[in-house]
């Protein structure tokens, strides 16, 4: 045994087969692979006990010339690629040449198919080690297309065999890979059968074979059910791939990743830089534990993604891993934005978190409050809030004399607040539309868009009751609806949207009378660094004096008199992430959400009434979404019937 041997075939087959064929679903994968890239219209796989003990995969695709039957068994056959050159302009889901040849090693294989052009097929039947040597084809009458039957898969290869799971475990992953497969094949019926019963049907949806909202939606249904309707869409690109996605809104999540499928130039991939840049686009929208769901559907120039660093084809290498991340990252934030996390009274838990019972005494308006430093500066003039453009505020900032606003302790009074005519609406985008909350307002206004439904939130309608735990405020809307709001997300949403949409609103600058030490990670200070030109285009001004400390000598006026040692060290992490940097469209999103962040009200602040009527003139003036950039959730409606339900009324 120490001379050096060539192996023989059919060990290096099933040696190939330990990394091609995993398990049953590693078979279908290759087989329902290799039927899209045969432009077949229909496939359907039917499984006998989670495919441990049959496969089969027919589809109408154009089918194998019988003369190509023999090779389609040997390794390295394909008719997808031919030369080298080739590997790097991969339009197909195969091109390795080695599943049918892997997957005939390892089980009893037949294979049937024949080519349009061809008045009769062929027949290949494999199930010993002669067979795959010396292969003979018979003639088969079929229609045109193909069919594999794979049986006893590892019936050969024992140590294999005990390692294949229960059938309900192999099953739950053929399913997957089915269900992820229809998403991005819109033109394809997908049937799946499992001990002949259907378990999984997508139709075909009569369109062409692109992606777009309306075959995703369409697709998402099957796989979603009724959370599919509640996806958000999304579309973006930049210099290195566009992406188009159905993403779910903060508050649907999974506990496990399993529900959000990414492809990458149409394949199903498991990847470490689109999963990161998944989570980096949800970064703070997500309970720790809980995973989004949706689909990611991205397209690149195929010299820019190596999709040749798996056998199993399941991973990739993105020549600008840190670029694809900011894509999905960034379009995942803006469909976060554009809102639809609008949770109906019919639909919501009231269920409110054991935390959020901490203080139980409503605490009424205090008109005599302290003043917070947000109220200071509104007094100092040293903070602008700007109603919409050109339209002028009807509320005094500077004296804070009371308007028509009237507030009490679970008072009957009615409040109303005192908004310019044109400032009233406040107006929130879906793409995900919660039909249940458009019937909670009197008039939902549909805009012109034919993509959004525009919905009306009558801020300058609801009745202000109170402050609750010195956090949430209380209101009653104008069809006996309870209104909670989180102040500080309520604040910190209406900041972000008009930072994002004027950026001058940072130029006003506050020197620091006497600088500021801040000590930080030597990590964090190189971060900061690397960020100083951004961060000067937004008024801070600072440099290093060691290692581990800058000084801070300017900042936004926005942020005047808050913590500058949590605020950088939050900043500093804006520059990096696990796959490298960050590109500057997501560092600057980055940092207007953690200046809106830092600049609003916080919990246990008690608003002034000037500071509230701020805050709702505010509302009113930007287009309001429903999470606070950090994906906290800003408001929850309970209905009066759910209220009367917590006290057996009903
Ligand atoms: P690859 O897909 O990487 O080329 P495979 O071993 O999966 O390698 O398949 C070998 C070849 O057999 C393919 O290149 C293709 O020409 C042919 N083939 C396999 N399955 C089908 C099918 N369902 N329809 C048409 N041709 C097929
Ligand atoms: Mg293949």
């Amino acid at each position: 045994m120490e001379s050096i041997q060539i192996l023989p075939d059919e060990v290096v087959n099933k040696i190939a087969a330990g990394e091609v064929v995993e398990r049953p679903s590693s078979v279908v994968k290759e087989l329902v692979e290799n039927s899209l890239d045969a432009k077949a219209t229909k496939i359907i796989v039917e499984l006998i006990e989670g495919g441990t003990r049959s496969i089969v995969v027919a589809d109408n695709g154009r089918g194998i010339r019988k003369k190509d039957i023999p090779l389609t068994i040997y390794r390295h056959a394909t008719s997808k690629i031919e030369t080298a050159s080739d590997l790097f302009s991969i339009n197909t889901m195969g091109f390795r040449g080695e599943a049918l040849a892997a997957i005939s090693s390892v089980s009893k294989f037949t294979l049937k198919s024949r080519h349009i052009s061809e008045p009769m097929g062929g027949v290949l039947k494999i199930s010993n080690d002669e067979e795959l040597l010396s292969p003979v084809v018979d003639s088969y009458d079929g229609p045109s297309g193909t069919i594999i039957m794979v049986e006893e898969l590892f019936f050969n290869v024992p140590a294999r065999s005990k390692f294949l799971k229960r059938a309900s475990t192999e099953y739950a992953h053929i399913f997957e890979l089915i269900q992820a497969l229809s998403l991005t094949n819109p033109s394809v019926d997908f049937v799946l059968l499992h001990n002949n019963k259907e378990v999984f049907r997508a139709y075909s949806l009569d369109e062409s074979s692109e992606v777009t909202e309306n075959s995703l939606r369409e697709r998402a249904k099957a796989v979603f059910k009724t959370d599919a309707d509640k996806l958000i869409y999304v579309e973006d690109k930049n210099d290195y791939g566009c992406i188009k996605a159905l993403i779910s809104p903060p508050g649907l999540d999974r506990p496990t990743s399993k529900h959000i499928f990414a492809f990458v130039n149409g394949r199903w991939v498991k990847d470490k830089t689109v999963r990161s840049g998944i989570f980096r686009g949800y970064h703070g929208h997500l309970l720790k534990g809980r995973n989004p769901l949706g689909v990611i559907v991205i397209e690149q120039d195929p010299s820019l993604v190596d999709v040749n660093a798996h056998p199993a084809k399941t991973e990739v290498r993105f020549q600008y891993p840190g670029e694809v991340g900011a894509l999905i990252a960034l379009a995942i934030r803006s469909g976060i934005r554009q809102g639809g996390w609008a949770k109906s009274p019919e639909t919501i838990q009231a269920s409110p978190r054991a935390d959020d019972h901490s203080n139980h005494s409503f605490n009424s308006y205090n008109q005599q409050s302290r003043p917070t430093s947000f109220d200071a500066k509104l007094r100092s003039g040293d903070l602008k809030f700007n109603s919409a453009p050109g339209v002028e505020s009807s509320i005094d900032i500077k004296s804070g004399a009371p308007k028509t606003f009237r507030a009490g302790t679970l008072s009957s009074s009615k409040a109303t607040f005192s908004v310019p005519e044109n400032t009233k609406r406040s107006i929130m985008t879906f793409s995900g539309v919660d039909q249940n909350t458009e019937q909670l307002f009197d008039k939902p206004v549909m805009s012109s868009d034919k993509n959004e439904n525009r919905q009306i939130i009558p801020w300058q309608e609801l009745e202000f009751i109170g402050t609750f735990a010195k956090c949430y405020l209380v209101f009653e809307g104008t069809h006996e609806e309870l209104l909670l709001v989180d102040q500080h997300a309520f604040h910190e949403r209406i900041l972000f949207e008009k930072i994002s949409e004027d950026r001058n609103l940072l130029l006003q600058a506050q020197p620091l009378m006497i600088p500021e030490n801040i000590s930080l990670g030597a990590e964090q200070v190189a971060c900061l660094q690397e960020m100083v030109s951004q961060l000067e285009t937004m008024s801070f001004s600072f440099r290093q004096i060691s290692e581990t400390e800058v000084e801070v000598t300017k900042i936004p006026s926005l942020l005047a008199g808050k913590d500058l040692c949590e605020l950088f060290s939050e900043l500093a992490e804006h520059s990096w992430n696990e796959s490298g940097l960050k590109a500057n469209a997501e560092i600057m999103e980055n940092i207007l959400a953690t200046i809106a962040c830092h600049s609003a009200v916080r919990s246990g602040e008690i608003l002034t009434e000037n500071e509230m009527t701020q805050l709702l003139t505010q509302a009113n003036s930007v287009d309001f979404y429903h999470n606070c950039p950090h994906g906290r959730r800003v408001f929850r409606w309970f209905k009066k019937s759910e209220v009367a339900r917590w006290f057996d009324r009903l």
